[in-house]
C-alpha cells in the first residue's frame, strides 16, 4: 500500500460485519478467565491489554497505522507530544548521562532538557545542527547516550540533516531521535534515512483541527541496544521479575520497555476516545498535508516580493540556506508553516499581527485554520537572547501556519494588515 492508503487501511482492520470506523473501546479494565492468565500477563510473557495505563485496543490500533506509515516495528502513543519527548529520551538516559541536541527544536523541547532533565542529573549540548561532522563531534562526551533533532525546526524552518546526524549519532553507538512533527511521515520518513527513533507531537498535522493533544513514539527496531552502552536493556529488570527487554522483545526492545516500565510508571497514556479522534485526523492527513504546502508555498511567494518584509523562512523560496536539504529530505513540500520578519522589527510586527483579521493569533500551529504567533513575547518567551539567536529567532520575527482557506484569501488577508503597517 503506498502511505495515502495506508493512511485509511492500516490500523484497524474491520472482518465480516464489523463496524467500519474504529470502535471506541471505553474501558480501564479487561477481563481473563484466569489468574495464570493474569499472571502471564504481568511476566510479560502474553500480550493482551491489562490495564489503560499500558495499553488499549482503540489506542493500540492507531499505534499500529502510525507505525506502518512510519516505517517502523512499533508505537506507543502519549498524552502530549511533550510527553512524547520526555519518555523516548528517559527509555534511554539516566542520572548522569549526557544528550546531544540541535539548538533549533521546539522550545518546549529545550525548557525539558536545559532545565527540568538538568534537575534529575541529566545534561544537554546544543549543538548548531548547520555546522560540519568534526564541530558537531566535539559536544560528545563518555557519557552521551541519545542524539536528538527535529525534521523542520519551528519558528527558525530549518531542515535538520538527517542523514548527517545518523551517522555521527552511530560512529558514537548512540541512536539518534527524530521530532517529526511538522512534516510528519507524508512528507518525510526520518526512518528512511538512518533515524532510529521518530517522535511526534499529534496535537498538530496529525490531529489537525485543533481538538486533542496528544503524541507518539516510534521505533524503527534498527538501533543494536546490545551494544554495551545501554544497561537497562541487557541486564535484567527488577520491576518484571527480572525480564530482559532484548532477550524477551528482540527488535522491539525500545518500545516495549517504553511502554511496560516507563508508560506503567508515569502514566501519560491517552484514553480510547483521544485516539478515535487522532485517528479520524489520520484518515484526512494526506490531502490536508497536501493543501497546506502548497498555500504556504503561494504566500511564502507572496511575502518574499514584498517591500514591508526583511526576509522570509521557508525552504522552496529561493536562496534559502535550506534548498538543497529540502530537495533531499522534503521533496514533496515543506508543510504549512512559514516564519518571516518585518522590517522595523518588534513593533511593526505587532502592528501586522493585530491588523489580521482572518488569520487567527492563537498559540498553536500546524493547524487546519491559518494562524499567527509572535514566538518572543510567546512560546520563546524564557528564552535568553542568546537562546533566541540560536533558535534563529530576531524579535521581529512571525511564525504564520497556513491552513486550508483558499490562498486568495489568505493573500488577501496577509496584504492588508501589510498595509497597516
Ligand atoms: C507542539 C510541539 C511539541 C510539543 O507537543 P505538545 O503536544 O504541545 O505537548 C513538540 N515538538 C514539536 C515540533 C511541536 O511543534
Amino acid at each position: 500500500m503506498k502511505i495515502e492508503t495506508k493512511c485509511l487501511h492500516e490500523g484497524y482492520k474491520p472482518k465480516n460485519g464489523e463496524p467500519v470506523a474504529l470502535p471506541i473501546y471505553q474501558s480501564t479494565t479487561y477481563r481473563y478467565d484466569s489468574t495464570e492468565e493474569i499472571g502471564k500477563l504481568f511476566d510479560l510473557t502474553s500480550d493482551g491489554h491489562m490495564y489503560s495505563r499500558i495499553s488499549n485496543p482503540t489506542v493500540g490500533f492507531v499505534e499500529e497505522k502510525i507505525a506502518a506509515l512510519e516505517g517502523g516495528v512499533g508505537a506507543l502513543c502519549t498524552t502530549s507530544g511533550q510527553a512524547a519527548s520526555l519518555i523516548s529520551v528517559l527509555n534511554i538516559v539516566s542520572a548522569g548521562d549526557h544528550i546531544v541536541s540541535a539548538a533549533t527544536v521546539y522550545g518546549g523541547t529545550i525548557n525539558l532538557f536545559a532545565v527540568t532533565l538538568k534537575r534529575f542529573g541529566i545534561e544537554c549540548t546544543f549543538v548548531d545542527a548547520d555546522a560540519c561532522e568534526e564541530e558537531i563531534q566535539k559536544a560528545f562526551k563518555p557519557n552521551t547516550k541519545v542524539v536528538f533533532g527535529e525534521t523542520i525546526a519551528n519558528p527558525a524552518i530549518a531542515i535538520f540533516d538527517i542523514e548527517k546526524f545518523a551517522s555521527i549519532a552511530h560512529k558514537n553507538n548512540v541512536p539518534l531521535i527524530v521530532d517529526n512533527t511538522f512534516a510528519t511521515p507524508l512528507l518525510c520518513r526520518p526512518i528512511e534515512f538512518g533515524a532510529d527513533i521518530v517522535i511526534h507531537s499529534t496535537s498538530k498535522y496529525m490531529d489537525g483541527h485543533a481538538v486533542q493533544l496528544g503524541g507518539v513514539i516510534v521505533d524503527s527496531g534498527n538501533f543494536d541496544w546490545t551494544n554495551g552502552n545501554f544497561k537497562e536493556f541487557t541486564e535484567p529488570d527488577e520491576s518484571y521479575h527480572g525480564i530482559i527487554y532484548t532477550k524477551q522483545f528482540g527488535k522491539a526492545a525500545y518500545i516495549a520497555k517504553a511502554r511496560v516500565q516507563l508508560m506503567r510508571d508515569l502514566g501519560a497514556y491517552p484514553t480510547a476516545n483521544a485516539a478515535f479522534l487522532l485517528n479520524l485526523g489520520l484518515e484526512s492527513l494526506p490531502v490536508r498535508i497536501e493543501k497546506h504546502c502548497r498555500n504556504a508555498e503561494t504566500v511564502a511567494q507572496f511575502l518574499n516580493e514584498s517591500d514591508k518584509v526583511e526576509f522570509v523562512n521557508y525552504p522552496t523560496i529561493k536562496g534559502n540556506k535550506y534548498n538543497e536539504l529540502a530537495k533531499k529530505y522534503l521533496s514533496k513540500g515543506c508543510s504549512g508553516v512559514i516564519s518571516f520578519s518585518i522590517k522595523g522589527s518588534r513593533e511593526n510586527a505587532i502592528k501586522f499581527m493585530d491588523s489580521l483579521k482572518l488569520a487567527e493569533n492563537v498559540v498553536h500551529v500546524a493547524d487546519i485554520r491559518t494562524c499567527v504567533l509572535h514566538p518572543a513575547s510567546s512560546t520563546h518567551r524564557q528564552l535568553s537572547d542568546e537562546q533566541l539567536v540560536a533558535a534563529g529567532i530576531t524579535p521581529g520575527l512571525i511564525r504564520l501556519s497556513v491552513g486550508l482557506e483558499n490562498v486568495e484569501d489568505i493573500i488577501e488577508d496577509v496584504k492588508q494588515a501589510l498595509e497597516q503597517v
